[in-house]
């Protein structure tokens, strides 16, 4: 899913990739959003320096770093991108992360830059701070053990029972119901585009990733949720009917 998000030059951020194995998909996320076409050609001068471990946009560090580091760090994050169209914060093993870091890192991602991206990997997501949490999409990789350690709301379990279902109407009355608040309606989002993303779900759910990504970025940018909600639905509805018309058939 995240790797479908990449070719499509959608780079989410702050973004918190969670599970063992994630260093493929981390160099996934550098080659593509660094590429100078972000289309992670392999020829430019760019990709050619992401898998050397060295280009001028890339910082990247452990999440155990001191605070000093992470000033320094934060600091050149807030620069004009040298070479490609974004400088891009990877801090891997997030799980190491002291609380001090975690808060300087929130105050940042509050006054984001169009210049910039982050991106944190962690082997558990649930070591980061709620409030950190909740401002970064999270993927989980992977592995049904690091599913199971994050489980369904009820209320969640139901909304997904209902897609699987079809009963859109029942659906979209229970998922306005869950967005009243900010934070709630965000962590609502990620986890429909968790599901968007998989294969098995009907009809036009298939067509509802990108719409959501979108209306997670209107949601931080300050939108009610209903409307980001609404939005997503609608168009996906329409990339549905499109892409049926027209016979082709996305592949996920
Ligand atoms: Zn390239």
């Amino acid at each position: 899913m995240l790797i479908e998000c990449l070719k499509r030059k959608s780079f989410p951020s702050p973004l918190l990739i969670e599970g063992r194995e994630l260093s493929g998909i981390l160099l996934d996320y550098k080659r593509f959003a660094l590429c100078e076409t972000q289309t992670a050609c392999g020829d430019c001068r760019s990709c050619k320096q992401v898998l050397k471990a060295f280009h001028p946009d890339l910082l990247e560090a452990k999440g155990d770093l001191k605070m000093e580091e992470l000033r320094s760090l934060l600091h050149r994050l807030r620069q004009k991108p040298l070479q490609s169209k974004a400088r891009l914060l990877c801090l891997t093993e997030f799980q190491m992360a002291s609380k001090q870091v975690q808060n300087a890192l929130l105050k940042t991602l509050e006054e984001p830059l169009e210049s910039w991206l982050i991106v944190l990997s962690t082997q558990s997501a649930g070591k980061a701070l709620p409030t950190l949490r909740s401002r970064c999409l999270v993927f989980r990789m992977g592995s049904e053990e690091s599913e199971a350690k994050a489980p369904l709301s009820e209320l969640e379990a139901e909304i997904f029972e209902l897609i699987q279902e079809e009963r859109d109407w029942v659906l979209q009355q229970k998922i306005e119901s869950c967005l009243k608040k900010r934070e709630q309606s965000r962590s609502v989002f990620s986890r429909l585009l968790q599901k968007a993303s998989e294969k098995n779900y009907p009809g036009h759910w298939l067509y509802l990733s990108e719409p959501l990504l979108e209306a997670i970025e209107q949601l931080d940018r300050n939108l009610n949720p209903k409307t980001c909600w609404e939005f997503a639905w609608t168009r996906s509805l329409q990339e549905a009917k499109k892409l049926r018309f027209s016979g082709r058939r996305l592949s996920l």
